[in-house]
């Protein structure tokens, strides 16, 4: 029998984690020839996700959980979740039922047609804000033409993944996770699997505008830069400028004498250079910044407690 391990990061999730288990228990029951088990990963939640997951891993035994000291993010808990996973094929999946279990079976054909990896993408936005959506767009679109590794649009992180799948993505060790750059990083088919948008079991979305600003230029950044190469062109051509300027500018006063006038023009360029400075530096700091942290080189997560016989040492490294 093959084995499947569901990973589910879940941060402040109690009002939807039983009926979360209660469907996917429905679905997976169903399936034959597959043993499941779930790894509910607690991300440090303030409410009572943890004693809810402990209430199920009571009964059921084939809850896992794994819970973090404190709140560590998304990325932090998949990961943690694919650090512990043994099983022949992982899926990730969120605890909102935003990723409908129903699907499982249909990645599990897809796994048995001889895909590495089955993903979950979304063909509409519906119940989701238009200033959201317009922003995703906009990213997508910016990420793809700056970046090699390029992103499907709708993707999701629900997804199933083989084996070495999994171990290919643990190879990336990187402290700021970018998933979705990682999943298409890694490589391996993937077959898509288009899904209407469901909103929320219950609870709250944990993202803020400012949160998915901060996702989206760590999206750019880990996995491309072409906006340093853009600050280095920018440079060069306003260096020409510049040049072309003073050349004239030369001449002028060769033949005609010194000018007096030019407040405006001197102006103009002090600021018009000034802004695109602090531009660029801005660009390099994030760069640097995420040299910065990656040096530090701490733990993507550390755990606080788990139910799992085997507990691991070298915690958020491989
Ligand atoms: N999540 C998490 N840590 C966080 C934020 C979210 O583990 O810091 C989990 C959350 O519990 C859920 C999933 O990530 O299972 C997706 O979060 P959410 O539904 O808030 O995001 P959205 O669906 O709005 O993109
Ligand atoms: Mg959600």
């Amino acid at each position: 029998m093959k084995t499947i391990d569901l990973v589910v990061p879940c941060y402040n999730e109690e009002d939807v984690l039983r009926i979360f288990y209660q469907e996917t228990d429905k679905v997976v029951r169903q399936i034959s020839g597959y043993s499941f088990r779930y790894l509910l990963v607690d991300d440090g939640s303030r409410d009572k996700t943890l004693s809810v997951i402990k209430e199920l891993a009571a009964s059921h035994p084939e809850v896992k959980y794994l819970s973090f000291s404190r709140n560590f993010g998304k990325e932090a808990a998949m990961y943690a979740g694919l650090c512990h996973a043994d099983a022949d094929y992982v899926v990730v999946m969120d605890a909102d039922l935003q990723h409908p279990p129903a699907m499982i079976p249909d990645m599990i054909a897809g796994v048995e047609e001889g895909f590495d990896c089955v993903a979950a993408r979304r063909s509409s936005r519906k119940g989701e804000s238009r200033i959201r959506s317009f922003f995703s767009r906009q990213f997508y679109k910016l990420s793809n033409r700056m970046s090699d590794v390029k992103m499907a649009y709708g993707a999701v992180d629900f997804r199933m993944m083989s084996r070495r799948m999994v171990q290919a993505i643990l190879k990336l060790s990187e402290v700021q996770r970018f998933s979705k750059g990682i999943f298409m990083w890694v490589g391996f088919e993937t077959k898509w699997l288009p899904y209407e948008n469901v909103e929320r079991a219950g609870g709250a979305t944990k993202w803020s505008f400012w949160g998915l600003f901060k996702y989206a230029i760590d999206g750019i950044t880990s996995f491309s830069v072409a906006p340093l190469r853009m600050v280095s062109a920018l440079g060069l051509i306003i260096s020409l400028i510049a040049f072309v300027y003073i050349v004239i500018t030369l001449i002028q006063t060769l033949i005609f004498g010194i000018a007096v006038p030019g407040y405006v023009t001197t102006l103009s360029a002090v600021l018009f250079l000034g802004g695109i400075i602090e531009f660029s530096v801005g660009i390099l700091g994030e760069y640097i910044s995420r040299i910065y942290m990656e040096t530090k080189n701490r733990p993507i997560y550390i755990l606080k407690q788990t139910n799992l016989e085997e507990e691991r040492t070298d915690e958020g490294k491989n």
